[in-house]
C-alpha cells in the first residue's frame, strides 16, 4: 500500500479514507490536493479513477487542465486530445448538446480532439475504457506524423 502520487508508505486509516472516496491509494497529503480541486472544479469521481488508471498504463494526463476558455476534465496534451466525463448523460436537455457539440467544434478547429465518456461507463467497464482510449491516442499519434 503505497501512494500513487508519492510513492508514500500508506497507514491504514490514510489508505481506507482513499480507497474510500476514490477507489484509489492516495497519502493524506495527495488525497488532500485531490479534495480541493474536486471543490473548485466540480471534478466528477469518475475523472479521478480514469485519470488514474491512465496513469497506471503510462499514459501523462493531466486533471482539469485550464484550456484557455474552461478546465478539461482530462486531457493529455501530447496528442491533443481532451477528455470530458459526462455526469448527467440521461438528462441531457437540446440545448446542453448543442453546446457540448459546439464546444468539440471549436477544439478540432484548434487542433484539439474531445471525447466525451458518460461516467457509467467509466463505473462499469474502466479497463476497456482506458483500452479505447490507448486506442484513440496511438490513431492520434499517426495522424499527427502524417501532418
Ligand atoms: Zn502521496
Amino acid at each position: 500500500m503505497t501512494c500513487l502520487e508519492c510513492n508514500k508508505e500508506l497507514g491504514y486509516l490514510d489508505h481506507k479514507n482513499s480507497m474510500e472516496v476514490y477507489g484509489v491509494e492516495l497519502c493524506a497529503r495527495h488525497k488532500t490536493r485531490i479534495d480541493r480541486l474536486i471543490k473548485s472544479n466540480n471534478t466528477p469521481l469518475a475523472a479521478i479513477r480514469l485519470y488514474y488508471a491512465l496513469k497506471e498504463v503510462g499514459v501523462y494526463p493531466m486533471l482539469e487542465w485550464w484550456d484557455g476558455k474552461k478546465s478539461i476534465d482530462i486531457a493529455i496534451s501530447r496528442v491533443k486530445l481532451n477528455i470530458e466525463i459526462d455526469t448527467e448523460y440521461q438528462m441531457l436537455t437540446h440545448e446542453q448538446a448543442m453546446n457540448n457539440l459546439e464546444e468539440t467544434m471549436h477544439s478540432f478547429q484548434n487542433g484539439f480532439t474531445t471525447v466525451r465518456i458518460p461516467q457509467v461507463v467509466i463505473k462499469h467497464y474502466l479497463r476497456e475504457t482506458v483500452q479505447s482510449i490507448l486506442g484513440i491516442i496511438e490513431g492520434l499519434k499517426v495522424n499527427i506524423k502524417v501532418i
